[in-house]
């Protein structure tokens, strides 16, 4: 039996913070592990010291896919009080980067996997896939579909952040780069000039009030857009020539990301050109789907609180996942606390992971 709060410890002290990435001593450590317990084992690269694993157990047919990823977000600005690679494990919480966000998520889905590997054996098949690059947006997850060998998958359980609530799914993202043209000039002449600021000024204005035209989800509510930077011009006394705004949608299910890019860019107008930085749609299984609803029983008796219909905010690798997996009902469930998600002095309650793996055990239990 692998101790998942130790095996946590472990995967904190390498780091993998993204930028750069570099997790192919983490993907080494999991591989190792799970080749031991007798997980056929697969490393794609895809770039220097940037990796995902692929671990199978069972038989040839459809299989269960446990997910999640390595890669660490940066540490901040601020100074932690703790080492942030370093694990310590203290009054009931592990402490570290990437500690919530989410290596305790991927040590308890090992832990479970290895204690249930010899029934898996019997009945069923799972695959684990752990990924590197999500956090820059699913960079991993990407290569690993377009490789196409994941096989056929009956259902998927990303370990991300939710303190072990039950998530049906999470909004989608469309992250875009919005730019406008004009001519410099000299600033005591603005008449000599065209004014790219000017042009995003009223693109930025006429987007204040973009209409998704798509009622509420019950559960995640409306879609989003939010203009998060705005640059433009190199000197006070010059018409700028340049400027650039960057526009943040998180989007539901029944929005296709193609028709919103092409709404936005109609709203916005013909003078600004717009560059999609990160397309990664929403995903939602039905709770009262047959596997969803016995994962949700899996998650109840496993922690002994009642699952209801729920949401996360973030978006996660299920979204290139289950549309490249033919939709497979999919769970997000996982140790970490999503409020400690990307903060200074990370840390997951060490009762989470093992929570977590109770879960993940009766979720194989059933296969
Ligand atoms: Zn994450």
């Amino acid at each position: 039996m692998i101790d998942p709060v130790l095996l946590t410890r472990d995967l904190v002290r390498i780091d993998t913070r993204n930028p750069p990435g570099h997790e192919a001593a983490a993907t080494t450590l999991l591989a190792d592990t799970l080749s031991d317990a007798g997980f056929s084992v697969r490393v794609q690269s895809f770039g220097e010291g940037r990796t995902n694993l692929v671990a199978r157990i069972g038989d040839e047919g459809p299989a269960t896919l446990f997910t999640g990823h390595v890669d660490t977000v940066p540490l901040g600005t601020v100074d932690w009080s703790v080492d942030p690679f370093g694990g310590e494990i203290r009054d009931g919480r592990i402490y570290g980067r990437g500690t919530t966000d989410m290596k305790a998520g991927v040590a308890a889905m090992v832990a479970a996997a290895i204690a249930e590997a010899d029934r898996i054996r019997e009945r069923g098949a799972l695959v684990l896939a752990f990924t590197g690059g999500e956090e820059t947006g699913s960079e991993g997850a990407q290569y690993l579909v377009a490789e196409g060998k994941l096989g056929e998958i009956s259902a998927i359980v990303v370990g991300e952040p939710t303190a072990n609530r039950f998530l049906a799914g999470h909004k989608g993202a469309l992250w875009l780069r919005c730019g406008c043209r004009g001519v410099t000039a000299h600033g005591s002449t603005p008449h000599l000039g065209d004014n790219a600021i000017y042009k995003a000024a009223r693109s930025v204005l006429r987007l204040e009030t973009f209409d998704f035209g798509i009622d509420d989800h019950p559960i995640m509510g409306k879609p989003t857009l939010n203009i998060g930077t705005i640059s433009g011009g190199q000197n006070i006394n010059s018409v700028p020539d340049r400027a650039e705004f960057t526009v943040d949608i998180r989007s539901i299910p029944g929005l296709v990301h193609e028709s919103v890019r092409g709404e936005v860019q109609a709203k916005a107008g013909a003078e600004t050109a717009i560059e999609t930085i990160i397309d990664l749609p929403s995903v939602w299984s039905d709770p009262a789907g047959a596997i969803m609803a016995k994962m949700a029983a899996a998650v109840s008796s496993a922690t002994g609180r009642p699952t209801e219909a729920a949401s996360a905010n973030y978006f996660t690798d299920a979204s290139v996942f289950t549309p490249a997996l033919g939709f497979p009902p999919t769970l997000i469930c996982g140790p970490g606390d999503p409020d400690m998600a990307h903060k200074t002095d990370e840390y997951c309650e060490t009762v989470r992971i093992a929570e977590s793996v109770a879960i993940y055990r009766t979720i194989l239990a059933g296969l």
